[in-house]
């Protein structure tokens, strides 16, 4: 009973403290999104508390913690595989450094924290109905210089591609905040995030539905996928979004490199996308970038 009680107090602080920091916490580009989503959680509290209350009373389990360098992760079950985790969250934080600034990271006081969730099902709950809030978020101070004061990321064990896709992808969130400094693009952060999935079909199917989507004129202009700050609504636009965001993503890089990438991401926040692709990268245009799109795609 005692742990009962004390998981049931832990998790429905911990929807609270969700519930809090999504009114703040965002990736990188994710501002209006979280906007969105606070809203309707709030409408979904007292249906969330409820769910809670009866997942606590189904798993009368206290919470656990471990650690590896910057990383902390809380699980309440499958601890060999939450240790599992933490230290390979810790080894890719390095990694994902060393690829985009071509060395390891400096010591840093990134403290970040990661939840380890035993199903989709319960993170969906926790998170107030909100599937979107199960990643990584980072918080810059606009004060400290982009300083990062807040580094979250939620994980579920029942997540098939949790080691080799998902978790690469949400390390890459954090560093790319952590690199750049400042709001990140959506489709940038996300084709980053997707392209350091290590699933090469996945790619290859990536590829495939960007094509189908420019064949029938579904695909994004260039000009407004980079204008996006929220996911869009239907599925289909959803999967043309991260696909393409991969694609324009894995061009650039395989151009000019991660710290030319990087260089990009940066001009483009001061003067704009024409100007930060034609002193970054040399190219005239939008227009230019989308044509070398569809000759990657059509190789
Ligand atoms: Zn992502």
């Amino acid at each position: 009973m005692i742990h009962k009680r004390n998981w049931l107090g832990t998790i429905v602080a911990a929807a609270a403290a969700v519930l809090l920091l999504g009114a703040c916490a965002t990736t990188g580009a994710r501002d209006a999104a979280d906007d969105d989503d606070d809203r309707d959680r709030t409408r979904r509290v007292p249906h969330a508390l409820a769910a809670l209350e009866s997942i606590a009373q189904a798993n009368p389990r206290p919470w656990h913690t471990a650690r590896a360098r910057n990383f902390k992760i809380a699980y309440h079950a499958h601890r060999e595989l939450a240790e599992r985790v933490v230290r390979r969250a810790a080894a890719l934080w390095q990694t994902t450094h060393a690829r985009w600034q071509g060395r390891a990271a400096a010591a840093s006081d990134l403290s970040c924290e990661v939840t380890l969730y035993n199903s989709y099902r319960e993170l969906v709950v926790m998170t107030g109905g909100s599937p979107k809030l199960g990643e990584a978020h980072v918080r810059h101070s606009r004060l400290m210089r982009g300083r990062i004061l807040t580094c979250r990321i939620n994980l579920t064990a029942d997540d098939h591609h949790l080691l080799d896709a998902t978790l690469p992808h949400e390390i890459t969130h954090i560093v790319l905040g952590q690199l750049v400094g400042r709001r990140v693009p959506l489709w940038a952060n996300e084709g980053a995030a997707t392209r350091a999935e290590r699933a090469a079909r996945r790619h290859a199917h990536r590829r495939a539905l960007v094509r189908r989507a420019l064949a029938s004129g579904r695909a994004y202009a260039l000009a407004d996928l980079f204008r996006i700050h929220i996911y869009p609504a239907s599925a289909w636009q959803r999967r043309v979004f991260y696909a393409q965001s991969f694609t324009v993503v894995d061009l650039l890089l395989r151009l000019g490199g991660h710290a030319r990438f990087l260089r990009l991401l940066r001009a483009a926040h001061d003067s704009g996308w024409s100007r930060a692709l034609s002193s970054v990268y040399g190219l005239t245009s939008l227009q230019q970038l989308e044509q070398a799109l569809r000759a990657d795609l059509a190789r």
